[in-house]
């Protein structure tokens, strides 16, 4: 039902549009694809190395090594440490599952912690009560694009001898003091889930590292402890990137930089309509820039009335995701560790709370605008 006030035409802004991303790059893509299908080559091999190479240099790595997923990436570095029962790890209690997923799969503990309200990443503060004498690592998450507050993190994990693996899944190209994410703690892990600011074609990952001895390690537990070929010190497990994969990422890395930008753009952009619509502050809060370089993986709003909201956005065509929903220490396939609601009040409210709104590259400034009138249409209503 239409009302008065939407005199605005109907329009679809989808969360994210990766065909007009692909239409962009599609002749580069495809050449680059049948090359290697010219090739027959499809694990690992020159292609691999190449990416590999260039990932180094993009982020500032001393080493960089192709793998299977972002979740894989995770894995191959708890391994890598030989982390298992017994020990803790510590992780935020607001993530994408896999952040704890991989704890507890290699039979260690998630420890969980809470969140700073303003950037969604691991309070440095909530950290410290959560270490004891079995912590072994602490897994900081760079969420939605923004890294989290590193210095405090590094210090503590130097201070108690802890591994620090950054989860930087959403945050490739993100910076924290001209420091990339990913290049600050012992192991950095990228994710290329297509939904991603670097997307393949499928899935696949990436662990940094500027440590030689874990670097040769890593390369090792990827094709299952073998080193050399059918001589197991290890066991590691099937973790390999595909040619195919490295292709299309290579042609899309050379484009990553103008994207993120866009991406940066669009966050501007959204922020100068917001705050004219005069709804900040009283029903929505805009996302908080804390460190050098945002690269807007997503953008999360806070908002009120969410249910109603995501409602409105739907009838009228606006893309829209909850990242998450639930926190992780609520999730059932935790219940053994016995927390209760309210044991991590900032990741609940943002559980509650948060909203994500499309900010893709390709999107247009009618678009834009489209999605905060239709917001603000809904607020005008309530009122
Ligand atoms: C996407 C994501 C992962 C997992 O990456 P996959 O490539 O999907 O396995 C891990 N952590 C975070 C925070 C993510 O967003």
């Amino acid at each position: 039902m239409l009302g008065r006030e939407d005199m605005i035409t109907l329009m679809q802004v989808p969360l994210l549009d990766l065909k007009a991303q692909y239409q962009s790059i599609k002749q580069e893509v495809d050449r680059a694809m049948s090359e290697v299908v010219a090739g027959q080559k499809f694990i690992l091999g020159p292609e691999v190395e190449a990416f590999e190479f260039e990932m180094a240099k993009y982020s500032g790595a001393r080493y960089a090594l192709g793998v299977s997923s972002g979740t894989d990436a995770l894995i191959l570095c708890l391994m890598c440490e030989q982390i298992g029962p017994g020990d803790e790890v510590i992780v935020p209690a607001y993530s994408f599952f896999a952040t704890a997923g991989v704890v507890a799969r290699m039979g260690a503990t998630p420890v969980f912690a809470d969140i700073d309200p303003e950037t969604y990443n691991l309070d440095a503060n909530a950290i410290k009560s959560k270490i004891t004498a079995k912590t072994k690592a602490i897994i900081p998450v760079h969420l939605f694009g923004q890294t989290a507050d590193m210095v405090p993190v590094l210090a503590l994990a130097q201070k108690h001898n802890l591994i620090v693996i950054e989860d930087a899944a959403q945050a490739i190209g993100a910076e924290y003091d001209k420091r990339q994410a990913g290049t600050m703690g012992h192991f950095g892990c990228l994710s290329f889930f297509p939904t991603k600011n670097l997307g393949a074609f499928g899935d696949a990952g990436m662990v940094l590292t500027n440590d030689a001895k874990r670097y040769q390690a890593l390369k090792i537990l990827r094709v299952h402890g073998a080193e050399p070929k059918y001589v197991h010190a290890l066991i590691g497990g099937n973790f390999r990137l595909d040619a195919l994969q490295a292709a299309v990422l290579r042609v899309k890395l050379k484009h990553l930089d103008i994207w993120s930008a866009k991406r940066m753009e669009n966050a501007r952009e959204y922020q100068k309509l917001f705050l004219e619509s005069g709804l900040v502050g009283n029903f929505i809060g805009l996302p908080v820039r804390r460190f050098t370089r945002h690269v807007y993986n997503q953008y999360i709003i806070r908002v009120k009335q969410r249910d109603e909201l995501t409602q409105h956005l739907k009838n009228f065509g606006v893309g829209y995701e909850i990242y998450y929903p639930k926190t992780l220490p609520l999730q059932e396939c935790f219940s053994h560790l016995k927390h209760r609601k309210g044991d991590f009040p900032e990741s609940e409210q943002a559980a509650r709370e948060t909203l994500a709104l499309p900010i893709y590259p390709e999107l247009s400034k009618n678009q834009l605008e489209y999605v905060v009138q239709t917001i603000s249409d809904f607020y005008k209503r309530v009122k």
